[in-house]
């Protein structure tokens, strides 16, 4: 009976979605019966709308794009609803945080009181890296107990993945997917070890981004095919050091491996590798550098400090340097080559305290060694050490003080 029960999920699992937007990486896996799925016709923010056969029910699943994410998006929404003229209460009946595997997500439930009557509305927020999908379902209160259960189911229904686009043709496939909806070309890179990564997180390893390019601001060159093959097995290595929950957590959705990577406005210096929320949640990385490796943990501190509002400002942080001390942007092209200026770690480390965070989170996600002979006898950096070391763990709790001995092993 098990086994069967077993079979039977494989089956749901892998059958296709009801509904999809690869290039949205929005799909609904399966519509409660007795419900109808109409996508707009014209070209609008509206994935689709949905109506039950007794026109009772109806709802609209919104796709938005930048922050805030989930929670933001809720609040912002409420705000609006509570703003409008036509209403006269908006009542918060329940909220659950959700926990999907990937991503963040929130379910709230309202009374709205207008002069048309009271309705009942349920509304899913749920993000992948910086975009959001909104739907909201609702129904008059007197029809809410009928309609309630499949509306919840609805919202169980609802995917979000990142996008992910293919290398052979540029067609967009839905994060996690094996191979390309277009060309059927593979999606995952042949090393197996990085390949189960990739899957796992639903975070794409970019070989070839040739038809990636310009993502955002950025270009580059294709690497050669053996420097990309022989950084995935080390990639793979430098990912294991991490408990699962910082990867659902930091939301990245491609690494792009590169050379030479530019930018439209230059920046002074040359570029190892770039953090970007937007578009897509996306990390571009040279390849053929010597530091790749301490730069894929500084990128990774990047998204840890993008979540949940894109914010890095941190006055704490900046409050743990001495007195008076400024940090100063125009040290974007400086090394990362050791500092001699007490409280920093590298010479880049002086431009930003984002810059500051992510190289001393990668000097102990590298050589912890290093980072403690270094805090010896530097109060400043040792404060930045501990502090580090507390901002990683709210963010992930499994990254605590037995993860680093464990890493020091
Ligand atoms: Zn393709
Ligand atoms: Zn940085």
């Amino acid at each position: 009976m098990l086994a069967a029960a077993f079979a039977l999920w494989m089956q749901t699992q892998s059958a296709p979605p009801e509904f999809a937007r690869e290039d949205l990486g929005i799909a609904v896996r399966r519509l409660p019966e007795g419900y109808r799925l109409r996508k707009p016709d014209e070209d609008s923010d509206v994935v689709f709308e949905i109506s039950d056969e007794a026109g009772k029910a109806t709802g609209s699943a919104v796709h938005l794009a930048g922050w805030p994410r989930a929670r933001g998006r809720a609040d912002a929404w409420e705000g609006a609803v509570r703003k409008d003229r036509a209403t006269r209460s908006l009542r918060l009946v329940k909220e659950e945080v959700l926990a999907p595997a990937l991503g963040e997500a929130l379910r709230r439930e309202w009374v709205l009181e207008t002069a048309e009557g009271s309705r009942c509305i349920l509304g899913l927020f749920v993000s992948r890296g910086d975009r959001t999908l909104r739907l909201l379902l609702q129904a008059p209160q007197d029809a809410w107990d009928r309609v309630r259960d499949p509306l919840v189911r609805l919202t169980d229904a609802v995917e979000m993945h990142h996008v992910w686009r293919c290398a052979a043709c540029g067609a967009a496939a839905m994060g996690g997917t094996a191979s390309c909806p277009q060309c059927a070309a593979s999606l995952y890179p042949r090393d197996d070890r990085i390949r189960d990564f990739s899957r796992k997180f639903e975070i794409q390893i970019v070989l070839d981004p040739s038809r990636s390019l310009p993502i955002g601001d950025v270009s580059g060159e294709a690497p050669a095919r053996r420097d990309a093959e022989a950084f995935c097995p080390m990639l793979a290595r430098e990912v294991k050091k991490y408990p699962d929950d910082f990867f659902r957590r930091v939301d990245v959705g491609r690494i792009l491996l590169l050379r030479d990577i530019r930018f439209k406005n230059p920046p002074p210096g040359k570029v190892l590798a770039f953090a970007m929320y937007h578009p897509r949640f996306a990390m571009v990385i040279d390849v053929t550098e010597k530091q790749k490796f301490a730069t894929i943990h500084h990128e990774f501190f990047h998204f840890l400090d993008f979540v949940p509002d894109y914010s890095t400002k941190d006055g704490d942080w900046v409050a743990l340097n001495e007195k008076g001390f400024r940090y100063d942007s125009t040290l974007w092209a400086e090394s990362l080559a050791e500092s001699k200026v007490k409280g920093f770690i590298s010479q880049y480390a002086r431009a930003g305290e984002a810059e500051d965070k992510a190289e001393l989170f990668a000097c102990l996600m590298m050589d912890q060694k290093r980072a403690r002979v270094r805090a010896q006898g530097d109060a400043v950096l040792a404060r930045k050490l501990a502090r580090l070391k507390e901002i990683v763990r709210e963010f992930c709790p499994k990254m605590d003080d037995e993860h680093w001995r464990s890493l020091d092993r």
